[in-house]
């Protein structure tokens, strides 16, 4: 997984730490499936800001998941960019709004921040697109590539009794 060890970029109050990283990402559950990022480490800008009181972390990257459709289980596609920014103060003194989850040991867990900020912005469900017409009930056929209904008549007693009637003629 991608780390930022903090000690080596030392910044004086005021300076900043441009960064072009790639972070790694692991495999996302939703519903029971996998997605998998497309590539595996996703390209990021990291910016780190040292302010008197502290310092702040600014991350932007563009994640791409493939993996199942949720109605008809073709290749589904989908693209989140991310802003993300994090502080973390100088003396938190024991305040969570004021410290990151993802600095320890002074080092920046980049790959836990993007995967728990791509978990956020995932919708309920990953579509092949948004008018899926998924699986079919009775045949679980791909409705998309072959639209069709089971005819009902097929058990309706009306075209039944059309049928017998027609067979007497
Ligand atoms: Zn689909
Ligand atoms: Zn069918």
């Amino acid at each position: 997984m991608t780390h930022l060890d903090l000690r080596s970029i030392r910044l004086r109050p005021g300076e900043e730490h441009r960064d072009e990283q790639e972070v790694e990402l692991q495999p996302i559950v939703l519903g029971g499936q996998r997605y998998v990022p497309v590539p595996e480490k996703a390209a990021s800008e990291l910016v780190v800001t040292r302010a008197t009181t502290g310092t702040v972390f600014e991350l932007r990257l563009r994640v791409r998941l493939h993996g199942p459709c949720y109605r008809c289980l073709e290749d589904a596609v989908l693209e989140r960019e991310l802003a993300l920014r994090e502080y973390q103060a100088e003396r938190p003194g024991g305040s969570e709004e004021l410290t990151t989850p993802y600095v320890s040991e002074g080092r920046l867990d980049l790959s836990a921040w993007a995967r728990d900020a791509l978990a956020l912005a995932l919708p309920e469900k990953i579509l092949c697109r948004p008018d899926c017409a998924g699986l079919c009930p009775v045949c679980g056929r791909d409705l998309n590539r072959e639209p069709h209904r089971h005819e009902q008549e097929l058990s309706d007693p009306r075209w039944a009794a059309l049928g017998e009637l027609r067979e007497r003629l």
